[in-house]
């Protein structure tokens, strides 16, 4: 069987996958990849689901990879020989058993995509990418570099992806907004790496320009052979789950690409009869960076770009996200939500959950601290099956959890403060603290 898979506008212009293309040039819509769903029904529900059960994380390169293994879904026209993988997805769900029994709530799981190879979901759309760039070199197409804005984790990946395709890689951060862990990585690489005296919507207005230039590919969630990739979550975790859908998915957001994919994905195995319902879909935002709350406010009828302010959610400090309007239909046809956390909020979600077993990155707090509220508000309840997306590995930002468990003089402690003890090294000392802290 063949399948196809192409560029589409909203009006309906259509493009090969191959053009370096980010916006229809007819009406300057954004461009979603769109398949050829006749074809893709030709094969049965029950058939789609053994033919991905059988390469689930198998040896078979591509088709262990949590996104290759639904390739026909995902980007059917690139040749395998191109394809750039690091067995992406195929992470685990985390039982968050203890924290949800705290919080009232039996059936809670975090998908836990920071397991990855640079640390964050971003792998799971940059293979994509990638590998379509290795397929358009390959067919003669003139491509010198790949290049995007950062906020940390795209950069990482696509240095990674790029480097082990032998691609040139251009990678702009904003300066001092990014954790160390993530700036070594594209460095690592061998990238070039730009840091500019700017924010995360600077850094994209820049590379938005240079991406007028035919011969730097854009690897920015804008394009939308990205999309394709991390859709693959929602497909992941419904299969992991024996193919039942869950009741609620909450997803932290920021440029907005993410929330859009998870949609995405779920509405692709509607389509394909995989599955019979749809979840509903909470959107995650960080206080200080907040434009999709504030839109949602309005039921989304304004939307303001704005100037966002400084979080710990570096991932997610975006004023003017690119995907806003792919975002609000998504959250429109999931019956969907937005919410958003403070700083205390999120580093205490955090922390809290930390205690029991997790290690989570700030962004993964703000999701989680939004799931406080909607179990205070009783928007969850307590059979409710929830999935939280927790987007990065917490390593990737340790001075996040080193400053949380820091006494500050003159601030008052934080909730769930844990500090190193120091003492002379003399086994009755050492005793006597032990005794201590188990007997409170
Ligand atoms: C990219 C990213 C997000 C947000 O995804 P968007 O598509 O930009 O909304 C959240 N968390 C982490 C760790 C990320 O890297
Ligand atoms: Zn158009």
């Amino acid at each position: 069987m063949n399948y196809n898979a192409w560029f589409e506008c909203d009006l309906g212009c259509k493009f090969p996958l191959t053009d370096i293309i980010y916006r229809c040039n007819t009406c300057d819509g954004l461009l979603q990849v769109q398949h050829d769903m006749d074809a893709l029904k030709q094969r049965s529900a029950d058939d789609w689901k053994s033919l991905f059960e059988e390469r689930y994380m198998r040896t078979q390169y591509p088709y262990g990879s949590g996104v290759w293994g639904k390739k026909e879904i995902v980007c059917p026209i690139i040749d395998d020989e191109n394809i750039i993988s690091m067995y992406e997805g195929g992470t685990n769900l985390f039982w968050a058993e203890r924290f949800g029994k705290q919080l009232g709530v039996s059936d809670l799981w975090i998908k836990q995509c920071g397991n990855s190879h640079t640390g964050s979901f971003k792998d799971l759309g940059m293979t994509v990418l990638v590998s379509m760039v290795k397929q358009i070199i390959a067919e003669s197409g003139n491509i010198r570099a790949v290049m995007c804005a950062s906020t940390g984790d795209t950069s990482a990946s696509l240095a990674a992806y790029a480097s082990a395709a032998g691609i040139p890689a251009i990678i702009l951060l904003p300066k001092e907004k990014v954790t160390r862990e993530q700036l070594i990585q594209p460095i690592a690489n061998g990238a070039l790496t730009l840091s500019l005296e700017t924010d995360f919507d600077g850094c994209m207005a820049i590379v938005q320009r240079l991406a007028e230039r035919e011969d730097f590919y854009l690897a920015n969630s804008i394009n939308s052979l990205r999309i394709e990739g991390q859709k693959t979550i929602s497909i992941e975790i419904v299969q992991q789950f024996d193919w039942e859908v869950p009741d609620w998915v909450i997803i932290p957001g920021g440029n907005l690409g993410n929330v859009s994919a998870l949609g995405l994905g779920f509405l692709m195995m509607l389509e394909l009869g995989m599955i019979d319902k749809l979840p509903r879909i909470a959107c995650a935002q960080a206080e200080r960076a907040n434009p999709l709350y504030r839109s949602y406010q309005t039921g989304f009828t304004e939307f303001k770009a704005i100037t966002a302010q400084s979080t710990q959610a570096t991932a997610i400090q975006i004023g003017n996200p690119v995907s806003i309007h792919r975002a609000i239909r998504t959250l429109q046809k999931f019956d969907g939500i937005v919410d958003q956390a403070s700083e205390d909020e999120l580093a205490d979600a955090a922390a809290r959950a930390d205690r029991t077993g997790l290690f989570n990155c700030p962004h993964t707090g703000v999701a989680l601290a939004v799931l406080i509220k909607m179990i205070e508000r009783k928007q969850i309840t307590k059979n409710d099956r929830v999935i939280v997306i927790s987007t990065a590995n917490g390593l990737k930002f340790p001075d996040f959890k080193v400053d949380y468990h820091n006494v500050t003089p003159n601030t008052p402690p934080p909730r769930y403060l844990n500090t190193p003890i120091e003492l002379e090294a003399n086994f009755d000392n050492v005793l006597r603290q032990i005794d201590k802290h188990l007997d409170v």
